[in-house]
């Protein structure tokens, strides 16, 4: 298929190699002159913009994007997407982003004619890398089928999660626990080494007991327990610390809207505000275990 990308970061660069990978012909966009030479370097078109993108010979746009904002002027700005795009052509937003967001897009791909799906991911930089990752699909059933070849060449648990805006709101359920169970898995290791216990040992405790949680065993916060998390390379790469962050403030958004508590999620954003205000934002979220154990994790 042919096939527009836009947003190769962390996330949107492993998906977009696993497409070429899978046989798609593939048309690239980002800000970052680096992320595009590594997909052209792999077979694909760079396309000088957003607008030539769109207007490029795809059937299918992607895009993977920090945020609500960025998604919302690529897809409604002047020079954006809609504005240059076939109406034959199919959207895919995978970007984490609030439930209205997502429905205010599709609206507006619905009034251009474009068939549009919202299907943020789960899985991580790991996931995305391997071909793993979990989408979690709002939109209509048919144009939910009809994604679902492409999305697999991206991921293995595709999940239609009912209409427009139903896979952020799976989403953002998601990561709110995602956060809760790192910020506990953080002080469980923390108090457990304080106490003299090896890192390794407890970590292998607690995933064959029933403390274990993904935060624990496949992405442990202390330095050293797994070779391949953050944790064990300076917390580089993953999963950015102001991204956990805007998506806890996604929750307690969609939590005000719906008249819900979400006591530890609260908790939860007010220590990813404490850890970003003090600079370290662009760390992985798992370096949240500093709040506990200051620099001695590097
Ligand atoms: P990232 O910051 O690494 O990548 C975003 C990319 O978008 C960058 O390359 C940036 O240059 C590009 N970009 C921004 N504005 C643009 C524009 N106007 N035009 C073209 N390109 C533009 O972020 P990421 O980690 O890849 O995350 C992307 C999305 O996926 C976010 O919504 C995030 O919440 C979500 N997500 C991330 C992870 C993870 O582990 N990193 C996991 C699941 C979901």
């Amino acid at each position: 298929m042919k096939i527009g990308f836009l947003g190769l970061g962390n996330m949107g660069g492993p998906m977009a190699h696993n497409l070429i990978k899978a046989g798609h012909q593939l048309t690239v966009f980002d800000l970052s002159q680096a992320a595009v030479t590594s997909l052209v370097d792999a077979g694909a078109s760079a396309a000088p913009s957003i607008a030539a993108l769109a207007q490029a010979d795809i059937e299918l746009i992607i895009t993977m994007l920090p945020a609500a904002q960025h998604v919302k002027s690529v897809y409604l700005g002047e020079e954006g997407l809609l504005a240059n795009v076939a109406p034959t052509v199919k959207l895919i937003d995978s970007s984490t982003i609030d439930p209205m967001s997502a429905r205010e897009v599709a609206t507006a791909a619905a009034k251009n004619g474009n068939r549009m799906i919202d299907a943020p991911v789960s899985g991580g930089t790991g996931g995305a890398a391997a071909g793993t990752l979990t989408f979690m699909v709002g939109g209509e059933q048919s144009d939910f089928d009809a994604a679902l070849p492409v999305l697999q060449a991206m991921g293995k648990n595709i999940v239609h999660c009912g209409p427009a805006g139903n896979g952020q709101v799976a989403k953002v359920a998601n990561n709110m626990l995602l956060a809760i169970s790192m910020i506990g898995t953080a002080e469980a290791m923390n108090l457990g080494v304080s106490l003299g216990m090896d890192p390794k040992v407890l970590a292998g405790i607690i995933n064959t007991s029933s403390g274990r949680c993904w935060s624990s065993d496949t992405y442990n916060p202390y330095p050293g327990v797994l070779d391949t998390a953050p944790a064990s390379r300076g917390y580089t790469g993953g999963f950015g610390s102001d991204l956990m962050l805007k998506d806890l403030g996604l929750a307690t958004e969609a939590a005000k809207q719906a008249r819900q508590p979400v006591i530890l999620g609260g908790l939860a954003q007010q220590l990813y505000q404490t850890f970003s205000s003090q600079g370290n934002g662009g760390l992985d979220f798992s370096a949240i275990i500093k709040l506990y154990a200051g620099d001695t994790h590097e």
